[in-house]
């Protein structure tokens, strides 16, 4: 089983268990459960609000994803 680290919450999980987010190296473009055409570097967090919160406080997840895109923006109304 492949393990990911949440960034929110810190625990270490099956990836199953996580939700993806990927900067596409082609175009910059932020990608949330890329499909296996997409490459680039990826963040991973629990499917819960919570970790979605703590992931996107201070900047956590903008720092994984070496982007300055509005993550908040792109990831709010998601239900898990
Ligand atoms: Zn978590």
């Amino acid at each position: 089983m492949v393990k990911r680290k949440c960034v929110g919450c810190g625990e270490i999980k099956d990836r199953a268990e996580m939700l993806k987010i990927t900067k596409n190296n082609a175009d910059g473009k932020i990608v949330i459960e890329p499909d296996c055409k997409i490459f680039g570097r990826s963040a991973y967090f629990c499917y819960n609000k919570n970790c979605q919160e703590l992931a996107l406080k201070k900047n956590k997840l903008n720092r994984a994803l070496k982007t300055s895109e509005d993550l908040k923006g792109l990831l709010d109304g998601r239900e898990y």
